[in-house]
């Protein structure tokens, strides 16, 4: 058996699943959990996850998808960076389909516009050391995950006395919008799947304050058919003994203590700031800033370029999905006007987002 196919086993999956429907059974009412994190709502929509679990137990997913998240003004301000004469635009895939105010960095691409898709912020490096004459903008958008290569690309270019690279950064921490949304009263959510990608960077013992303070179980879980109901079975246990504490079962990749070396590239380059959540608002100390030893690399700072502040789509729901209180089929745009092809809104335009998991796996 591989490793993968044992984190598969259908005759596993029946035994943990039977478990989950015991526990539910002494629930005194329905329970919601939460996922928050992109690559579970892919791995629960692929595996049809949802629907196998007995009625008393809700999941929803949050917004742990980085590009779902990133307001629209961003995307405007990334628009009009592409505009200024001898610039590069350099940014991950998925960025370049969301729709911002007017039109996206795909259709200025096609109009002619310097944008380029990259697998990594070194490779944005590369791409100003090669074109000393152009200015290269790096689009910063992720979590812990993606932010200390950034950092790392930024040192590089330090390094390298790189006068023509600079980031545009929207980076964005957890677990600031978990504790945001379990303080929101018009929200219930009565366990987490920790996002076990940044879990990788920032440790499990990140999630403790949470537990504490809101008595919420949260759970670091993997991405495996079997990682996902095994998470699920131990949020239910805590839930049906009236417990709230970090646990971890992704101990294969996560330590308690996180990745020393990405978090002390992160505090290096970046410091905590307030940030803007497409859906959940501002919220205090939940992203990242260039730090100001390193702000010759800010392009926000460099190129002092400002947007008008920006609508949602008309009908879009990606708000109310991204807090988990409605779902990809409550919006009257989904299979509709808005589709894969045709976007409306960021949550069907990223691969990790739910509307487009929906879209690809409900349908
Ligand atoms: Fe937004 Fe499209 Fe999802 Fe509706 S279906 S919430 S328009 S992304």
């Amino acid at each position: 058996m591989t490793q993968s196919s044992a984190y598969r086993d259908p005759a596993v999956a029946a035994g943990l699943l039977d478990r989950i429907r015991d526990k539910a059974a002494k629930f005194a009412r329905p329970v919601t959990l939460m996922e928050v994190c992109g690559t579970h709502t892919m791995a629960i929509h692929e595996h049809g996850l949802r629907g196998l679990l007995p009625a008393g137990i809700r999941l929803v997913s949050g917004p742990g998808c980085p590009v779902c998240v990133t307001p629209i003004d961003y995307v405007d301000q990334a628009l009009a960076l592409s505009r200024l004469p001898d610039t590069i635009i350099t940014t991950f895939g998925d960025m370049v389909r969301v729709p911002g105010s007017q039109t996206s960095l795909l259709e200025e691409k096609a109009r002619g516009a310097d944008i380029r898709i990259v697998y990594s912020a070194l490779d944005a490096v590369s791409l100003a050391r090669h074109n000393p004459d152009r200015q290269v903008v790096f689009l910063g958008v992720g979590f812990e995950t993606t932010a200390p290569t950034v950092a790392g690309a930024i040192l590089q270019a330090q390094q390298a006395e790189l006068d023509n690279f600079s980031v545009l950064c929207a980076h964005k921490t957890m677990p600031a919008p978990m504790q945001a949304l379990s303080a929101d009263p018009d929200l219930q959510v009565d366990g987490y799947l920790c996002p076990a990608h940044v879990s990788a960077i920032i440790g499990a013992d990140a999630y403790t304050e949470l537990t504490v303070r809101y008595q919420v179980p949260c759970v670091v879980t993997g991405f495996e058919p079997l990682d996902i109901l095994q998470g699920v079975d131990m949020l239910v246990s805590q839930i049906v003994g009236g417990i709230a504490r970090v646990e971890n079962q992704y101990r294969r990749y996560v330590k308690n203590a996180g990745n020393p070396r990405a978090q002390q590239l992160l505090t290096q380059v970046f410091e905590p700031c307030d940030a803007r959540w497409r859906g959940l608002g501002l919220i205090t100390a939940s992203g990242l800033q260039i730090r100001a030893a390193y702000s010759f690399f800010d392009a926000a700072q460099r190129f002092g370029v400002t947007v008008a502040p920006a609508a949602e789509p008309l009908g879009c729901r990606c708000g109310e999905i991204l807090k988990g209180k409605l779902g990809p089929r409550d919006c009257p745009l989904f299979g509709q006007r808005c589709t894969p092809a045709t976007p409306v809104g960021a949550c069907m335009v990223s691969s990790e987002g739910t509307c487009a998991a929906e879209y690809k796996y409900g349908f």
